[in-house]
């Protein structure tokens, strides 16, 4: 059987670096960490332990355990130092391309020749990496979505030479995290899930920016229907991953199908102006902490 990863670095730990960090401490893994901003890791662990406690979510690991696990994890000031020896990189940066080709040039040059590259972008095939790296046949799409936070899938996608072995290591170390392998047998922007998220999101954003319904209908909606009556619809998911970074992530399908119906409205890219960027500014389509759809007459038909 082919061996999985043991040493494994992340590279920029925000939302989801630091998610990725802590689900890998948990299964038991040598893991360092890299940001360039000094103390985003710890900074990101007190806010996502305030979200989850103000969501009153069932996080996938216990929160008592988070300190263990991160204590654990080695925080490394220096690129070239989290990364010489590790087995498997991932870089969970921002979505943007030309950054995301640096880092990769960078891991190119500062990891053993043997060390996978992965990118935990939400929208950019490894394809379009691959090359600044210096070795395509060790590279891959390992796409989270919010394990933390109950949804413990991830994507798994090749580049254009991409080595079976390569991939099927990292189905195999996705599993030992306690997260469902999606696999995507050939290159699809949006991978498996996020492809079908991103067409409700289309949707709803096009029903709101033109004032055909009120968001908060579309997300009672959603909730009835998936049952989802403790949590929240497409507007306030939106708001939980960030609507600047939604935005971006629009942007990306927009440029890369060149149709007009893939623009995000003019509406979201005035919101992002303004800041109101979610749960992360305290406000986005609802208002935080205390968004309307977590109080009890949310789902109410009474007047
Ligand atoms: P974020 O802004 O929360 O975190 C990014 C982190 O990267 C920050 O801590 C920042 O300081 C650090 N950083 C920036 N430049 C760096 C560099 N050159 N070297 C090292 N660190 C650097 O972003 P995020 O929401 O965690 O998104 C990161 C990636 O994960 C993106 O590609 C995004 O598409 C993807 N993603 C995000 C979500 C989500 O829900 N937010 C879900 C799945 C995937």
């Amino acid at each position: 059987m082919t061996e999985t990863f043991k040493k494994i670095t992340v590279v920029g730990t925000g939302t989801l670096g630091f998610q990725i960090a802590l689900l890998a401490s948990n299964s038991g893994y040598d893991v360092t960490i890299f940001d360039q901003k000094p103390g985003a890791f710890d900074e990101m662990m007190a806010k996502q332990q305030a979200d989850i406690k103000a969501k009153q979510i069932e996080p996938f690991i216990p929160l008592d355990r988070w300190h263990v696990c991160s204590q654990r994890i080695k925080q490394v000031s220096e690129l070239d130092q989290a990364v010489k020896d590790a087995d498997l990189v991932i870089e969970a940066v921002p979505e943007n391309l030309e950054l995301k080709c640096e880092v990769f040039r960078q891991l190119g040059e500062l990891t053993p020749p043997e060390t996978v590259l992965a990118t935990n972008s939400s929208s950019i095939p490894v394809s379009h990496l691959e090359k600044s790296s210096g070795r395509p046949e060790r590279c891959l799409n390992l796409h989270f979505y919010m394990a933390l936070h109950g949804m413990n899938m991830t994507d798994v996608m090749g580049g254009t030479r991409t080595l079976p072995e390569v991939i099927e290591r990292g189905v195999r170390w996705v599993r030992s995290l306690g997260c469902i392998p999606l696999r995507v047998k050939k290159e699809l922007l949006g991978f498996c899930f996020n492809r079908v998220w991103r067409a409700v999101k289309r949707e709803v954003l096009y029903m709101w920016a033109n004032d055909y319904v009120d968001f908060r209908d579309v997300d009672r909606a959603w909730m009835k229907f998936t049952g989802n009556e403790d949590r929240y619809g497409p507007f306030g998911l939106m708001d939980s991953v960030g609507l600047d970074v939604i935005y971006d992530i629009e942007m990306v399908y927009y440029r890369n199908s060149k149709d007009p119906k893939d623009h995000p409205p003019e509406a979201l890219k005035q919101k992002v102006d303004r800041g109101e960027l979610g749960v992360k500014t305290g406000r986005g389509f609802y208002t935080y902490p205390d968004p309307e759809y977590l109080r009890d007459d949310f789902l109410s038909t009474k007047e």
